[in-house]
This record gives C-alpha cells, sequence and structure tokens, in this order.
C-alpha cells in the first residue's frame, strides 16, 4: 500500500496485550495503567483475520508488541498460525525478555527468528529501579539463550538516558566484541508516562555515539542488520555484532515510514505521534466485510501525516508506550 506522500506501507506492529509484568520508568506510571477488560482487547482470532486484511493490502511484514507479548495467553499458537499466514514476509518480537528461558525454543519452532529484547542497564540493582522491580539475570540468561538457539539477529533495544545509564553506553557497545548483538540506542521520546524523564535525562544518539568513539575508536558503518526499523548500523573494529542509533526525537525518520500500529484493543494508528485512530474491533465484532475492513486500513492509510509537525499530537495523557506497544 502506499500512502498520500508515496511510501510504501508494508509493515504492521501488533500490540497483542496491554499488560505488562514491568513497570519501567518512561513507559509506565509507577501504579500501572488501567487495562482493558478482556472482552475490549482484540482475541486472537480476531487478531488473526485483521493480519489476513493486512496481508490482503500488501502489509507483510509483522512485529508483536505490547506491553509484554510474552505475556499473553496462546501465545506460541498465535504466532505459530500468523506465521503460516500466506504473504507473512517477516514476523518479529518486541519483548522485554523476562519470560524468554521458558519460550526461546517455543518461539523458535513457532516460527520466530528475530527478536528485540528492551535492556536498559547492565546493573542488576539499577534494572531493577528502572523497571520497578525485575530482575536483570532473568533477562541477561534469555539473551544468552536467545543467541545459542539461534535468532539472528537478536537487537538490544537500550534507552539512552543521561544520569542513569550515560556511564554503562560503552559497556552496551563493548559486548558487540563478545556477542553477535546488534545494540541500538534509542532516544528517549515524550510519550505518555517518559515526559519528565525525555526533559531531564534526555541523551542525543550524537551524545552516545561521541562517547562510545571517545572510548573504543571510530564507528564504521555496517551492512544494515535484517528489519524494519530505523536505525543506522555501525560497527567497531573486529566485533561480531553492530551498533545502531535511532535517533527518534533529533532525526526524525518520517519521509521513511512504513508501519501501521494495531492497539491491543483493536484501534488502529496511523502515527505514533498523532491521536488519531481508526477504531476495527467494533467494526470486526458488528459483522463488518473483508471489503470494509480493508476500508478502514485505507482509511488509516490516508491519515497518515507527512511527519510529526502535521501530527494532531498526544495529550499528555494520551496513550502510552504501553498501551500503543512502542
Ligand atoms: N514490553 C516490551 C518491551 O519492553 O520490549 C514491548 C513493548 S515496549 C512499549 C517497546 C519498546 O518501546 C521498548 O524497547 C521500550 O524501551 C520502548 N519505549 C517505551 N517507551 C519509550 C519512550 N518514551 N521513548 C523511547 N522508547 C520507548
Ligand atoms: Fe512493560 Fe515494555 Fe513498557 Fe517496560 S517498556 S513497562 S517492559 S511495556
Amino acid at each position: 500500500m502506499e500512502d498520500r506522500f508515496g511510501r510504501t506501507i508494508d509493515y504492521l506492529r501488533i500490540s497483542i496485550t496491554d499488560r505488562c509484568n514491568l513497570r519501567c520508568l518512561y513507559c509506565m506510571p509507577a501504579g500501572g495503567i488501567k487495562v482493558k477488560p478482556r472482552d475490549e482487547i482484540l482475541r486472537l482470532e480476531e487478531l488473526l483475520h485483521l493480519a489476513r486484511i493486512a496481508l490482503q493490502l500488501g502489509i507483510n511484514k509483522f512485529r508483536l508488541t505490547g506491553g509484554e507479548p510474552l505475556l499473553r495467553r496462546g501465545v506460541i499458537s498465535f504466532i505459530q498460525a500468523l506465521a503460516l499466514l500466506p504473504g507473512v514476509a517477516d514476523l518479529s518480537l518486541t519483548t522485554n525478555g523476562v519470560l524468554l528461558t521458558h519460550l526461546n525454543e517455543q518461539l523458535w519452532g513457532a516460527g520466530v527468528r528475530r527478536l528485540n529484547i528492551s535492556l536498559d542497564t547492565l546493573d542488576p540493582v539499577k534494572y531493577r529501579q528502572m523497571t520497578r522491580g525485575g530482575e536483570f539475570h532473568q533477562v541477561w540468561d534469555g539473551i544468552m539463550e536467545a543467541l545459542s538457539v539461534g535468532f539472528q539477529p537478536v537487537k538490544l533495544n537500550v534507552v539512552a538516558l543521561n544520569q542513569f545509564n550515560d556511564r554503562e553506553w560503552v559497556q552496551f557497545a563493548r559486548l558487540t566484541y563478545e556477542y553477535p548483538l546488534h545494540v541500538r540506542f534509542i532516544e528517549i521520546m515524550p510519550v505518555g508516562a517518559s515526559w519528565e524523564l525525555a526533559g531531564s535525562h534526555f541523551a542525543s544518539s550524537r551524545q552516545v555515539r561521541e562517547r562510545i568513539e571517545q572510548a573504543l575508536g571510530v564507528l564504521d558503518p555496517a551492512e544494515a542488520v535484517t528489519g524494519n526499523g530505523p536505525a543506522s548500523s555501525y560497527r567497531l573494529a573486529g566485533a561480531r555484532g553492530t551498533i545502531g542509533f535511532i535517533g527518534a526525537v533529533s532525526s526524525h525518520f518520517c519521509d521513511r515510514c512504513n508501519r501501521l500500529r494495531l492497539t491491543a484493543d483493536g484501534k488502529l494508528r496511523p502515527c505514533l505521534h498523532d491521536q488519531r485512530e481508526v477504531e476495527l474491533l467494533q467494526a470486526l465484532r458488528s459483522g463488518a466485510s473483508d471489503a470494509e475492513l480493508q476500508d478502514l486500513f485505507r482509511t488509516a492509510l490516508l491519515m497518515k501525516p507527512a511527519n510529526y509537525h502535521e501530527a494532531t499530537g498526544a495529550p499528555a495523557n494520551g496513550r502510552g508506550m504501553c498501551q500503543i506497544g512502542g
């Protein structure tokens, strides 16, 4: 599908749950969010139905996210079914990694080959602080196991934050010498719970890159790592993995945007920075035909703004990342 600005939209990020087993400072309020009652969340067969509609329209890359996608009951059989839909070219998952040691093998068996794992610190005490209670070693063990199971690429998403993990940027970069990991530093975006942190702790991709180059030498541009993301990739001389920077704030990549987002409660979201959404759950449950559902996808496509300046803007009390899926 092409939008009004000639961008090819072939990628759907599906948030399969709004629930999470962590409470990251930049993503959730301390008390968590008010999750939707189960009957207001898309059932797995409804998600599959919508994935089929997306495929009919030429969307062939899917990423499962959340909340924490691995918490969703039935996630493995859902992935199996999704992977078997004719035309699926790419299927990946973004996870906080807490449940990976239980699920790596099953995810592989279900057809997932690429994983993005979020990890903002290598210090167990800070990890507990950042996630309000998470256990670093659970995630680290899951990452090591994912590498040995054979996922490729395994990407680590690190939200770069001054006065929080700035002393660890170099340590994260060093991991790429030892492991074939793709460490991606992400600029914090002021969305939902993150407004305050995004103001006080913002670190730019440029700042992170300079810090790493000062310590470890020049970063050479690397071949793009498989995926649908906007990261620019680099490699340290002799490293097995790569280092990427997602300048979500300092260098908007709206001109390369290739995606729509589907929220767990069945709304199609044309742009992360735009509060407008297209309601799909009600349409599905009131018996909309495939043609009508296709039209709703096209409506969302036409609503995509040219760039974030033209987005209507998400209010501070609007949906957070854990509800939109990142
Ligand atoms: N729970 C899963 C996880 O943490 O990977 C999937 C959902 S989470 C919302 C997806 C991604 O969004 C994570 O990598 C997280 O670090 C990132 N994220 C959340 N809030 C963010 C913010 N305000 N700015 C930048 N990235 C953010
Ligand atoms: Fe949960 Fe992911 Fe948000 Fe952390 S970033 S609170 S793990 S949804």
